[in-house]
């Protein structure tokens, strides 16, 4: 199955998170002895005992909400996180990766779903953070680009479309705040039920968990 998803992404030049959350640290290594380096986890109680254990040359990612109060356990080692929905997470953020002298890579997480979801930043919040005069300060954290979850539904057009509005907000991040920095590159969308449209609609990252790993129980 990883070669295939490989295959199938590699004419997009795109990367594969794979998500290992609940799965055992056996199966990740697996997929490591694979090649498999990206590797992706949404509990932070979860990632740091993986990341004790298995190869340190893992790229972890951060992809579920993620506490102030909990930064500090994965500051010396993660790779990116993707679920940075708020001005207050990312100053933290910062902090930590300072205290670790490193700079941590971050995705702005934006809702794009119909469903209610409470993570996530609009619009509104994005833009009131990046002209806030605190901002240029931080300077151990690095923003790559953007994240969203589509709503989990089979309504193709629907998916599409939350997808092209997280492109379009990329896109006005990009041209009005980022246009002098390439490493604000990423797209951070797709999963199991929804990467090949994602990646149709310019996805540069997608988190893989099922469908590599099996069903969640
Ligand atoms: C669990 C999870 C995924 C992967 O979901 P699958 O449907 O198993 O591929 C992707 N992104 C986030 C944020 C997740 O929590």
């Amino acid at each position: 199955m990883l070669q295939q998803i490989l295959e199938e992404l590699a004419p997009y030049q795109a990367t594969l998170v794979a998500v290992s959350k609940t799965k055992p640290e056996s199966a990740i290594q697996t997929l490591y002895d694979a090649g498999q380096r990206h590797f992706g986890e949404n509990r932070v109680q979860e990632l740091a005992p993986k990341h004790d254990h298995l190869p340190k040359d893992i790229h972890w990612h951060l992809i579920g909400h993620l506490q102030s109060n909990k930064v500090k356990y994965i500051a010396p080692f993660v790779y990116m996180i993707h679920s940075v929905d708020s001005y207050k997470l990312l100053r933290e953020i910062n902090k930590q990766a300072a205290a670790q002298g490193r700079s941590i890579q971050c995705l702005l997480q934006f809702k794009i779903a119909a469903e209610d979801t409470k993570y996530g930043f609009d619009w509104t919040n994005v833009v009131a953070m990046l002209e806030d005069e605190t901002f240029k300060q931080l300077d151990h954290i690095t923003i790559c680009g953007v994240m969203g979850m589509a709503t989990f539904t089979d309504d193709e057009q629907q998916v599409r479309a939350e997808f092209q509005q997280l492109r379009q907000y990329f896109t006005q991040l990009k041209t009005q705040y980022f246009s002098d920095q390439p490493t604000f590159k990423e797209i951070s969308m797709g999963m199991s039920g929804d990467y090949n449209w994602a990646l149709e609609e310019g996805s540069t990252m997608v988190r893989i968990g099922s469908l590599l790993f099996g069903a969640r129980y």
